[in-house]
């Protein structure tokens, strides 16, 4: 027989709070939600701050030179302080001052976080990451989940960064993506070598089915906005951007939202550094929605509640940001309404004509997801949303080479097509 482990969870968690009634469970009674709230109980984790002081400060941070990932901040991350970590360099993406971009809009500091910059090109690497890590430390301890499997669903970058974080440590996964994602995103999955089974349905068909297949077959479940560890993985992000302004955090930040889990990473990640005494204010954050998939901006201006809202049929062509029925609703309003921040919706139009825009003026190639953050902030400069001399972080969430067809849909110019001669070159410059 083989021994069995005893579960140490890490010692910097106090316990996991659920969303909606606020019960608390240590990270070994409660396996993703609050048994009380199924699905909808998603669960916030609750850190002592002391410990983590304990183990972390910013002058340690800044005598740490090795090359700068997620891991860098790993005391104050939900996983035990020696657990191995996969090798991929998630996090440690560039923080671009865009001077050009900014005078553009009449404002004086524009910066654009590029996390297309990650190892898979998406955000979702950096809750990939965790998830993998948490599935094995489950795998160690518990009786149920040997040979641990690990699951998702995805519109396709979530699947694509499980897809190849497991294949830097040869981890077995499953994954469930819409039929319509991407090519290039499916292209991804197979070469990780992922079992992908492409469903013929929208997203929130693939995320119920997933759930569950993973209940059926014993998988670990790194779904968004259901496992609770997602959203730690994501509030690296601003440790990040924190850190490389000096810990002189932000006034605003501009980020698109889908699902939610992004934006209530976010949150976490300065509300953390605010509780720790590492940064002095809170960002006000802006989180962007496509017209089409609107149900956060809807429920925000409305003040409508998130547990009764039924879902809406989702129709943008930034497939990232396409969900009907956002999972993390909660934490995703909780993230604007806590930092007086806002919901703005722009136009599929404004986010395909967002891509160039930002590719010319900063160099940073988005897919509509990400450029949807930046046609957010245009519309917030039109609206008075922002001040010229506020300090604005714009969040690019995912690379452009995601989504070709996506990108030449953006384009209103065509290249110039000729002969091997030199006539032809004469002809247009001449
Ligand atoms: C997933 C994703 C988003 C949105 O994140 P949510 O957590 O679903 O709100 C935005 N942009 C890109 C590129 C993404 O992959
Ligand atoms: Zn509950």
């Amino acid at each position: 027989m083989t021994p069995r482990t005893t579960h140490h969870a890490p010692r910097n968690v106090l316990h996991l709070e659920c969303v909606i009634c606020g019960d608390t469970y240590q990270p070994n009674e409660a396996a993703y939600v609050c048994p009380k709230h199924g699905n909808e109980g998603i669960l916030d984790v609750v850190y002592d701050y002391d410990v983590v002081k304990e183990r972390v400060s910013r002058e340690e941070l800044a005598r740490d030179t090795s090359h700068p990932t997620i891991w860098r901040y790993k005391a104050m991350l939900p996983v035990r302080q020696d657990a191995e970590v996969p090798p991929l360099a998630v996090g440690g993406t560039p923080l671009y001052q865009t001077e050009r971009l900014a005078a553009e809009l009449g404002l004086k500091h524009v910066w654009v976080k590029d996390d297309g910059r990650n190892p898979t090109a998406s955000f979702k690497d950096r809750a990939s990451a965790i998830a993998v890590v948490k599935a094995r430390e489950s795998a160690n301890t518990q009786h149920a989940i040997r040979n641990t499997i690990i699951t998702t669903a995805s519109t396709g970058n979530a699947a694509a960064a499980l897809a190849g974080i497991c294949a830097s440590i040869g981890q077995e996964n499953v994954i469930f993506v819409p039929k319509s994602a991407p090519e290039a995103k499916i292209a991804q999955l197979l070469v990780y070598g992922s079992t992908v089974l492409l469903v013929d349905g929208t997203y929130g068909d693939a995320f119920e089915l997933c759930l569950e297949s993973a209940e059926t077959y014993n998988w670990y479940n790194r779904n968004t906005g259901y496992n609770p560890y997602m959203t730690e993985g994501k509030k690296t992000v601003s440790y990040e951007i924190a850190e490389q302004l000096g810990w002189d955090a932000p006034d605003v930040v501009f980020v698109s939202v889908g699902d939610g889990c992004i934006i209530g990473g976010v949150h976490k990640g300065f509300k953390d550094l605010l509780a720790m005494g590492w940064i002095e204010q809170m960002p006000r954050i802006i989180g962007v929605q496509a017209e089409g998939s609107n149900y956060l901006a809807e429920a925000w201006e409305n003040g409508e509640d998130v547990l009764s809202k039924p879902a809406i049929a989702a129709n943008t062509m930034a497939d990232s940001i396409s969900a009907g029925l956002p999972r993390d609703r909660i934490k995703a309003l909780a993230a604007v309404n806590e930092t007086n921040g806002a919901y703005i919706t722009v136009s599929d139009q404004q986010i395909l004509a967002a891509i160039p825009t930002l590719a010319q003026g900063s160099g940073v190639f988005a897919e509509p997801a990400g450029a949807a953050a930046f046609a957010g902030l245009q519309k917030a400069v039109e609206s008075g949303l922002v001040n010229s001399d506020e300090r604005i972080v714009v969040i690019n969430t995912g690379n452009g080479l995601k989504d070709i067809r996506g990108a030449m849909a953006s384009l209103k110019v065509e290249p110039f097509v000729i002969r091997p001669n030199i006539e032809d070159v004469n002809a247009i410059f001449k």
